[in-house]
C-alpha cells in the first residue's frame, strides 16, 4: 500500500513536468525515467574524493554527490563480482537465485551455465515496459552464448564477459589447472600462480587475452581479443553516450559495469600519471571523467530532468594486490569479506530536479535497484524479491523501508544488520589472508554508528540487541527459499 501510494507521488510528479499534463505516464511512455547504472569493480568506500580520500581527485563524482545524494549505508549484496551483479540486476539474493557457490567464488571462463532462464533481470522487466537496455562493461555471469546478457533482456552488449585477470595468456586456463591439482601437481600450479604479482606490478594488454564484445558485430561478437584494456573506461563511455543519443526518443537503461578498478589497473594515456595517488588515483580519475562525460552528454541530449543516474560498486578493495588496491577507508577489511569494507560501497544518486539532495545514513542496497526501478516506472509487481523501494528517500519523502541487511558469504550467513548494530556470526579474512575462518561461539555486536570500523565488542552489554537481531534473522531465514549454488555445478562435472 506504502509502495503504491509513493508510485501515484512519483506519477503524479511526471505528469507535472509533462508538456501533455493531461497524459499520465503509462500513456506517455517517453515521460518514463532514463536509468543509469555506473557500477565501478572493487571501488572502495575510502576511494572518492568525496568519500574522504586525501589524493584521488574526484570532481565529477563530488558534484553528483553535492547535486544528489551521497549515501554512506550502502551495500552491495556479495563481497565478490558474480553474486553481486547477480543481486543487482535481479533484487534478490543470491541464495535464493543459486547465483552464488560455496566452493566457487564467481564464474570463471568457458563455464558451461551461467545466468539461468528462470531469473528476471531488472533489463527484462524494463524492456517489457518499452525500455531500450544496453550494457557497456563487464557481465561476469557467464559466458556461453546462452548466459550472454543480450539473452537476458539487454538489447545490446559492449564489453568483456569475466573478470580483466581471468585468461592468463600461456598458463594453464581453469580446467587444466583442476586437472594439475587432482595430480597432485601443486608446486607446478603454486610456480605459476608465483610469476602473477609482477604482472599486476608492470601491467601490459598481451598478459590477459580477454576478449571484446560488441553485440552488433554479429557472430559470437567478439571484435578484439586480447582487448587493449588501457581503452576499455573511454571505450564503455563513448559506448553508452551513443546509445544513449541513438534512444533519446524512448526510455532507456543504460547499464555501465565498470572493468576498472579491478586489478590489471589499466588506464589510457591521457591519465597515465595523471593522479598523486598513483596508478590506482589514475585509474579512479579516468572513470570521474567517464562521469563527467555520461552526465555532460544526458544534460546535451536535453534529458537531464528525465535521467536518474546511479553510482555504486560490486564490492570492497580487494586489498590483498597491495598498492595496486584500492582502500576502505575507516572501515574494516575489504573485498571477499562480510565486514564492513567488504560489502559497503561508496554510492550516489542523482537527479536534478527530483532527488532531494542530502547525504543519507539510512541503509540501502544494490538489491534495491530493481524495486526502485519499478516504483519510479509503476511497476507493483515485485514480490519475491529481496529488495525494497527507495523511492521515498530520494525524493525526500520518509525513511528508507530498509531496516535490516544481511551478509553472506558463499552461501553462509556471516553477520547481520538491524538499524545501527551489526552481529558477527562467523568471521573470516580474504581469500586465504588472516584471520582463518572462525565460527564464533558467541557472536560479535558492534555498533556501526559509533565504532563503524567494528573494533569494540559490545555483545556482552547489549543482551536485548543480540536477542532481537537473532529474532530478526530468524525471521528472514523462515522467507528463504535456498537454491543450491549454481557455481559449483562446474565442479561436479
Ligand atoms: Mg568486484
Amino acid at each position: 500500500m506504502l509502495r503504491m501510494s509513493l508510485s501515484i507521488i512519483v506519477l503524479a510528479s511526471f505528469v507535472t513536468c509533462s508538456p501533455q499534463n493531461t497524459q499520465t505516464l503509462a500513456e506517455d511512455s517517453i515521460r518514463l525515467p532514463n536509468i543509469v547504472i555506473l557500477f565501478t569493480d572493487d571501488l572502495g568506500y575510502g576511494d572518492l574524493g568525496v568519500f574522504g580520500h586525501p589524493y584521488i581527485r574526484t570532481p565529477e563524482l563530488d558534484r553528483l554527490a553535492a547535486e544528489g545524494q551521497r549515501w554512506t549505508d550502502f551495500y552491495a549484496a556479495a563481497p565478490v563480482c558474480s553474486p553481486s551483479r547477480a543481486a543487482l540486476l535481479t533484487g534478490r539474493l543470491p541464495v535464493r537465485t543459486g547465483l552464488y557457490g560455496r566452493q566457487m567464488g564467481v564464474y570463471f571462463p568457458n563455464e558451461p551455465g551461467g545466468f539461468p532462464a528462470e531469473e528476471e533481470t531488472i533489463a527484462e522487466s524494463l524492456k517489457d515496459q518499452g525500455y531500450a537496455t544496453g550494457i557497456f562493461g563487464k557481465w561476469h555471469l557467464g559466458d556461453a552464448s546462452h548466459a550472454y546478457p543480450t539473452v537476458h533482456g539487454f538489447d545490446e552488449w559492449f564489453g568483456i564477459p569475466y573478470s580483466n585477470d581471468m585468461d592468463w595468456v600461456g598458463d594453464p586456463d581453469f580446467d587444466e589447472m583442476r586437472a594439475m591439482l587432482a595430480r597432485g601437481e601443486t608446486e607446478e600450479g603454486a610456480r605459476i600462480t608465483a610469476t602473477r604479482p609482477n604482472k599486476y606490478a608492470e601491467p601490459r594488454p598481451e598478459y590477459w587475452n580477454t576478449p571484446l564484445i560488441d553485440s552488433s558485430a554479429g557472430g559470437e561478437f567478439t571484435i578484439e581479443q586480447p582487448t587493449d584494456q588501457s581503452l576499455l573506461t573511454r571505450r564503455y563511455t563513448e559506448a553508452a553516450i551513443d546509445f544513449m543519443t541513438r534512444n533519446v526518443e524512448s526510455p532507456f537503461l543504460a547499464y555501465v559495469p565498470y572493468t576498472m578498478p579491478h586489478t590489471p589497473l589499466f588506464r589510457s594515456d591521457e591519465f597515465n600519471g595523471r593522479s598523486i595517488g598513483g596508478r590506482y588515483g589514475d585509474v579512479i580519475e579516468e572513470i570521474d571523467w567517464s562521469v563527467g562525460q555520461i552526465r555532460t552528454a544526458i544534460e546535451e541530449l536535453g534529458i537531464a530532468e528525465n535521467t536518474l543516474i546511479v553510482f555504486t560498486s560490486d564490492n570492497g578493495p580487494w586489498l590483498t594486490m597491495g598498492v595496486e588496491g584500492g582502500r576502505a577507508g575507516l572501515l574494516r577489511m575489504g573485498k571477499g569479506t562480510t565486514f564492513e569494507g567488504g560489502m559497503r560501497v561508496p554510492t550516489i544518486f542523482y537527479w536534478p530536479g527530483h532527488i532531494q539532495p542530502a547525504v543519507i545514513s539510512e541503509i540501502g542496497s544494490t538489491l534495491d535497484l530493481f524495486a526502485t526501478a519499478m516504483s519510479l516506472t509503476g511497476q507493483e509487481n515485485t514480490s519475491g524479491i529481496d529488495g525494497i523501494d527507495l523511492s521515498n528517500v530520494l525524493f525526500g519523502q520518509g525513511n528508507s523501508s530498509r531496516n535490516e541487511m544481511p551478509y553472506y558469504r558463499r552461501g553462509e550467513l556471516y553477520a547481520y544488520r538491524l538499524g545501527p548494530w551489526k552481529l558477527h556470526y562467523s568471521f573470516q579474512g580474504a581469500y586465504g589472508q588472516p584471520p582463518d575462518y572462525i565460527k564464533l561461539e558467541t557472536p560479535a555486536l558492534y555498533n556501526l554508528l559509533n565504532d563503524p570500523s567494528e573494533r569494540f565488542d559490545v555483545a556482552e552489554d547489549n543482551p536485548e540487541v543480540v536477542a532481537e537481531i537473532e529474532e530478526a534473522v530468524r525471521r528472514h531465514r523462515g522467507t528463504l527459499e535456498v537454491k543450491p549454488p549454481l557455481f559449483d555445478v562446474r565442479l561436479m562435472r
